[in-house]
């Protein structure tokens, strides 16, 4: 057994000391974080970032898309790494918290392993993965899916941002294209800790979340063909207006979604009408549906009720339809070797927690499709997020990354 097994603990001024000067890199002015992917702000966190990890005496390196890590030798070198960590970019306008508390607590908590006299068998390695926010370069978690198959080296290059400057070409210019050869070999095990981004936490005043899985989705792109007519002109009752269906349509999804109460949420978030001009009946109204639910089964039958709606309500008002399937993520489920270690963590220590799932997607979810995977979510104040308000209480956060210390120590310790 590990003797000295939780006998240390995290060290949350540290911790907070790094946020706060992590946060200074592309500060707004209202608090928040602007640190767009392989941008110049970008390359500043990652050099301090770098700075950290060999003042720790980890061994740093960085593979072909920019990805860092910095490892801890174990007492086996041979032994496949436990990894820990998650992004240090944002959105623009961002908070301080998303992706880099991950990637801190990662430092903090291998910190106080070492700290600890723990000699770890295997070895662990921190990783900050790139562009997880898709906000410069679309898709998302280019650097996880990268590194997992999910995206071609190819592919992931030719990313351009909304000015044609290419994620190769950024990834050069700010000195991050290192080699292939860095890419991590066989994982033993990933654990991500990341604020929920969601009010869940924080309503049932619980510090800690054992993530189970996340949400799948569906994406649609609806398209509802009336007819154009002069708005002055035609009387009302001798239109097909097509927004007029179209808001009939959002409003019942939205009940629906409402009244399911079994982790479905349903969002209308763009519209666009055709001609979109002030006197005239819109022809054409053409509208997206992201729909989510942790339950594949469910999922499946969401979106048959949601294109069931779409096609009632258009009939009513003789309108025609057209539904596309845009985007699709299989739900994600975790390890349940990791969250069973997660429940036994806190178990030990008498820490609360709640077993849930994620409604936004992680660089754990590619890094689940080749190693044993899990993650720790903390409180979001208010629930919000990707906003300068995003904040997390020192106190959960103390919390929340003594959980992914202890957890390490017990996984860094074992042989299997
Ligand atoms: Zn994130």
């Amino acid at each position: 057994m590990i003797q000295m097994e939780g006998q240390s603990h995290i060290q949350i001024s540290r911790l907070k000391t790094r946020m706060e000067k992590m946060a200074q890199i592309g500060a707004t002015v209202r608090g928040g974080v602007s640190r767009l992917a392989l941008t110049d702000q970008e390359k500043e966190a990652r050099t301090l970032f770098i700075q950290w990890l060999k003042e720790s005496n980890l061994e740093v390196r960085v593979d072909d898309f920019g990805n860092i890590y910095g490892r801890l030798e174990g007492k086996d070198p041979s032994a496949s790494p436990v990894m820990t960590g998650s992004h240090l970019d944002t959105v623009p306008k961002g908070g301080k918290f998303d992706g880099t508390l991950g990637v801190l607590a990662a430092l903090e908590a291998i910190e106080t392993i070492k700290e600890s006299g723990i000699k770890p068998v295997r070895p662990v390695e921190i990783v900050s993965f790139t562009n997880e926010e898709g906000a410069r370069f679309a898709p998302q978690m280019l650097g996880s899916g990268a590194i997992t198959g999910k995206f071609s080296k190819e592919y992931v290059y030719h990313r351009t941002d909304q000015h044609g400057i290419t994620f190769q070409s950024e990834l050069e210019r700010i000195g991050y294209l290192g080699e292939e050869k860095n890419r991590p070999g066989k994982i033993a095990s990933f654990i991500e800790l990341h604020i929920e981004q969601g009010p869940i936490l924080e309503k049932e005043n619980i510090s800690v979340g054992i993530v189970e899985g996340i949400a799948g989705f569906t994406w649609l792109e609806v398209t509802l063909s009336g007819q154009s007519d002069h708005s002055g002109s035609t009387p009302m009752t001798m239109r097909k207006d097509s927004l007029v269906a179209a808001s009939a349509i959002i409003q019942e999804i939205y009940n629906w979604a409402m009244a399911k109460q079994d982790g479905t949420v349903a969002t209308v978030g763009k519209v666009r009408t055709v001609p979109g001009i002030i006197n005239a009946i819109p022809g054409e109204t053409a509208f997206s549906i992201d729909i989510r639910n942790p339950n594949p089964v469910q999922l499946t039958a969401c979106v048959e009720e949601v294109k069931e709606i779409i096609i009632r309500i258009s009939n009513e008002n003789h309108i025609d339809y057209k539904m596309d399937k845009i985007g699709s993520n299989e739900p994600v489920h975790f390890s349940p070797y990791l969250i069973d270690t997660l429940e036994k963590v806190c178990k030990e220590i008498q820490q609360p927690y709640k077993k849930m799932i994620s409604g936004a997607g992680h660089d754990s979810m590619y890094i689940n499709q080749v190693t044993d995977t899990v993650m720790i979510f903390v409180p979001s104040k208010d629930g919000k997020s990707h906003c300068e308000e995003e904040h997390t209480s020192w106190d959960d956060i103390e919390k929340g990354v003594n959980i992914l210390y202890q957890a390490l120590c017990r996984l860094v310790t074992s042989n299997d």
